[in-house]
């Protein structure tokens, strides 16, 4: 029997087994391709990310946004450089094998784990396969609401009528690829001193939108501005923002979803990575505290209490509400939307994007948009989070088994 095994080989699959090899716990790490490199261009707010993954930036810029109007967001936003952060996480002691966990079956005693050919016991298993699927095999009735994009890298020099050297532009919605319909808008990062990333996403769709639509504006917006599309490989996004938030009843002991599986994908922008990094030794302490106090039972539990503490399922529940009005928005009026979000004070703003555990600031910086919105905006805003469509959604969640 070891102390604890980790499926899945992401970042925070990764992050979650390095704490836990550190503290000096048994660790096992599963993946069925443990040696493929990371693809995607992993970015966060560069003041989320834990001090150790500041070691692994490979570009910072200064946080901009545009709704209508270009608005500072007064911190610096980051992207991540794959091979560095998992070097790093590398280091720690931890077992890696090839292989697929096929099911789980706990008992009071931990979990034994089918690997497909043999079985191991753990303490904890913790599931980080991702957002597509769950060695739990969450689902929910409905369709997921998604996340997409496609993006090209292009030089700096080439994105300067798009984005200054030194710039970061989160989201930009004014419709230069010329379309009606769904907005998307064009997110602008640089990724090292001499290449930008252009992508032209769709936030949050139920279901998301084709990638194809959205090579088509990116293509159109990239010729609205002087900017020849790269012969190459694309970037293409796809994946699930508001996966079932598991509630205490869907608890299974010491098989814990952790990562984007978690779901610990913030349904307003889709990011997971800087807090499954910050939150990963955490979630290894309590473990260890556990197991140091001879409760192989406990240590199951004691890692969901710290993945999923009443703050942060409040959070997240708040969260969920505004993902469902920002659905329900006129397709016109989120440029104008966001021009309201991106002036309330840095605060507020911060509080939402970040403050996984903090109900007070994300609610009063709910409190705060609604306050300083247009009137039509607000009938929206309250038309959206008490739809009964947003409100099935949201009771589907219990049903995920
Ligand atoms: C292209 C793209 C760009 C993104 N950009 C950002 C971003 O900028 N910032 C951000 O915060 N988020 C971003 N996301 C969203 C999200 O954070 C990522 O999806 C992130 O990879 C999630 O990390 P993870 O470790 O939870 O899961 P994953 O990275 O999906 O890793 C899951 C791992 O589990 C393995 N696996 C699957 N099934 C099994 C099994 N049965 N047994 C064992 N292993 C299994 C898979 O092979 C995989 O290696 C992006 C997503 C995509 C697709």
């Amino acid at each position: 029997m070891i102390d604890v095994l980790v499926a899945g080989g992401g970042p925070a699959g990764w992050a979650v087994a390095a704490a836990c090899a550190r503290l000096g716990l048994n660790t096992e790490l599963v993946d069925p391709a443990p040696d493929r490199p990371w693809r995607a261009t992993y970015g966060a707010w560069r003041a989320e990310l834990p001090t150790d993954a500041l070691a692994a930036v490979a570009a910072r810029s200064r946080g901009e946004a545009i709704g209508t109007i270009r608005h500072q967001l007064g911190w610096e936003y980051a992207v991540l450089d794959n091979a560095v952060l998992r070097e790093q996480l590398a280091t720690a002691p931890v077992r890696v094998l090839q292989g697929r966990v096929r099911d789980a079956r706990p008992d009071p005693g931990g979990v034994t784990v089918d690997l497909g050919g043999r079985e191991q016991r753990a303490a904890v298993l913790f599931d980080a396969t991702g957002a597509a699927r769950s060695v739990l095999g969450a689902q929910t009735r409905r369709s997921a609401t998604e996340q997409t994009a496609v993006g090209v890298l292009v030089d700096t020099d080439a994105a300067r009528n798009v984005v200054t050297p030194g710039s970061a532009l989160f989201m930009d919605w004014r419709p230069h690829h010329g379309e009606p319909g769904w907005p998307t808008f064009l997110y602008a990062i640089p990724v090292t001193s001499d290449r930008v990333l252009l992508e032209e996403t769709s936030l949050a769709r139920r279901p998301g939108l084709e990638l194809s639509a959205l090579r088509h504006r990116l293509h159109a917006r990239l010729a609205h501005h002087r900017i020849a599309v790269p012969p190459g490989d694309e970037e293409r996004v796809r994946f699930p923002v508001d996966r079932p938030l598991p509630a205490p009843g869907d608890w299974r002991g010491p098989v814990v979803p952790f990562g984007a599986a978690s779901p610990l994908v913030h349904p307003a922008t889709g990011y997971s990575v800087a807090t499954a990094l910050r939150l990963a030794p955490r979630v290894a302490t309590a473990v260890h505290d556990a197991l140091s106090r001879g409760g192989t039972a406990a240590a199951g539990t004691a890692a969901w209490q710290a993945v999923w503490s009443p703050s942060a399922l409040a959070v997240h529940a708040l969260r969920r509400r505004s993902l469902e009005s920002l659905l329900r928005l006129p397709p016109d009026r989120v440029p104008d939307f966001f021009d309201t979000f991106f002036a309330l004070p840095q605060q507020h703003r911060w509080a939402y994007l970040t403050g996984r555990e903090d109900v007070r600031g994300s609610a009063a910086a709910m409190g705060a948009l609604f306050a300083t919105a247009p009137w039509w905006l607000r009938r929206r805003l309250v038309l959206g989070a008490l739809d009964p469509r947003g409100l099935s959604a949201l009771s589907d969640e219990v049903n995920t088994k």
